[in-house]
């Protein structure tokens, strides 16, 4: 069993004893109606697959295998990236939509859950074999796209890009349809939103400052009288200097730190980052204005030999990449891959907080060895949202073809996201589970609430 459907039966299990949790639904038919609830959320609806043939431009003929997976749809439309990643596979995908369909019933999103895959290196192609991998994605999964179907965005390996194209086929198959929905995470121009670019990461940001600053501020009495680890961590840190390290330094790790190096809120010193190639220390706290300033200019790499530190003025010593994770600091944030906090490393961590910005980087058994020492982690699902979230406006935006301000979006994102947390927080510091299984269990207990109403559990 995946690590996701162990959670949701674990989710399930929690509800199915909770007797004020549908309380029409008694004895025998209550344990059917789970066990349905088992089968329809731990399984796919759908999972397309398709080999799109594409001539490369030396006249080679190759074909790409490719997936659609659409987990469920009770809430909406599916969402959700696809990733052009060489070793993607269908079991990824399906965890990946998944997770989707957990994530946007967190957050109250009309949709449902679905990711797609390519496999392929997308280094390894030229711009205008890509352009072509893009359409025919579209025209071999076309019947199940759309605005009202399945509204796919950007994923590892695909962006603006991308989706501007795959937008524009979709406009040629269904010519007089709308279509700017069918796509989110465009480029502006072509009917992006403002602030998607950085939603994620600045959405990472509020997580841990709203759940530092602003809830601990208006409910630290509430929280001291709490006989909770998690919320001893939380008070450890009040009012505190707080160093931090940030794992990746691209679109999400870059914006996600200098937020944090400019917060009014919280008084942070980012003194790690790291990329691909190398970790940059400084315990006084980086220049993280300079190294955004510098990876711009670099194809997003950080500087790699201390005559590019020398030349920027930077001060940071260069270390061993891998060496970020088991810094003495207080608070890591994971923006870079999967499961890169595992069995072999998880007892060399020292930080006690730990945001996941991208998605699942703690293995399931890491993530209970954590939790059981009283690490809090701040989970995909509930930190990483903000790329979904700005997606759904670029959506709407798209539908009512009115374009928002920025201001207008990071205000709708903000909101968006301390109701969930408003929501989700005082019920976190009051019992002993982790705050990502309090995460599924709302989502699990949306989803369940709305396929009863719906009739779908006999
Ligand atoms: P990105 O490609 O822009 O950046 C990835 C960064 O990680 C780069 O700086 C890269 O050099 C670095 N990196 C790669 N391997 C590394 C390693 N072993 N150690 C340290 N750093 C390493 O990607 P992104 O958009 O910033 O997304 C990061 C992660 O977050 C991805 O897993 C993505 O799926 C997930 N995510 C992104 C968004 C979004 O909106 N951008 C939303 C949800 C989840």
């Amino acid at each position: 069993m995946s690590e996701e459907n162990s959670i949701i039966e674990q989710s399930l299990t929690a509800l199915l004893e909770d007797k004020s949790f549908l309380p029409d639904l008694k004895a025998q038919t209550r344990e059917q109606a789970f066990k349905s609830l088992v089968a329809i959320l731990s399984t796919p609806n759908h999972i397309h697959k398709s080999f799109l043939r594409v001539a490369l431009e030396d006249g080679t003929i190759v074909r790409i295998p490719s997936f659609r997976v659409q987990h469920n749809d009770t809430l909406g439309p599916y969402k959700g990236g696809i990733r052009f990643h060489e070793s993607v596979n269908e079991g990824e995908v399906a965890n990946l939509a998944r997770l989707m369909t957990l994530k946007n019933a967190l957050h109250e999103l009309p949709f449902g859950g679905g990711k797609g895959g390519v496999i392929i290196d997308p280094r390894e192609y030229s711009v205008k074999e890509l352009n072509l991998i893009c359409k025919k994605y579209v025209q071999y999964f076309n019947d199940i796209l759309g605005p009202d179907k399945d509204i796919p965005a950007p994923d590892a390996g695909t962006g603006e890009r991308e989706m501007d194209w795959m937008m524009a086929e979709y406009k040629n198959i269904h010519p007089g349809m709308p279509y700017r929905g069918s796509f989110t995470g465009k480029s502006i121009i072509n009917g992006g939103s403002l602030g998607r670019k950085e939603a994620t990461g600045k959405g990472v940001y509020f997580a841990f400052k709203y759940l530092l600053h602003d809830f601990m501020n208006n409910n630290e009495k509430w929280l001291k009288n709490q006989d909770n680890l998690f919320a001893k961590t939380a008070l450890s840190k009040k009012d505190k200097k707080l160093n931090i390290a940030v794992q990746g330094f691209g679109n999400l790790g870059a914006v996600a730190a200098r937020e944090a190096f400019k917060s009014n809120e919280l008084q942070i010193n980012v003194v790690a980052v790291s990329d691909r190639n190398v970790m940059l220390y400084n315990s006084d706290g980086l220049d993280i204005p300079a190294l955004v300033k510098y990876a711009e200019k670099n194809q997003g790499d950080l500087p790699r030999t201390d005559e590019a530190l020398a030349q920027h003025e930077i001060k940071a010593v260069i270390k061993e990449r891998d060496e970020l994770l088991e810094l003495d600091v207080d608070m890591l944030i994971m923006a870079a891959l999967e499961n890169q906090i595992h069995e072999d490393n998880m007892e060399k961590i020292k930080a006690e907080i730990i945001v996941e910005g991208a998605n699942a980087p703690i293995t399931e058994k890491a993530d209970e060895y954590l939790s059981d020492k009283g690490v809090l982690v701040i989970p995909d699902i509930l930190a990483n949202a903000g790329g979904v979230i700005v997606s759904y406006l670029e959506w709407i935006q798209g539908r009512e073809t009115q374009f928002y301000k920025e201001e207008e979006i990071y205000k709708l994102l903000f909101d968006k996201m301390q109701n969930t947390m408003d929501t989700i927080l005082p019920q976190f510091f009051g019992d002993p589970f982790p705050l990502r299984q309090n995460c599924y269990i709302h989502s699990v207990m949306k989803l369940s609430t709305v396929l009863f109403r719906q009739g779908k559990l006999y």
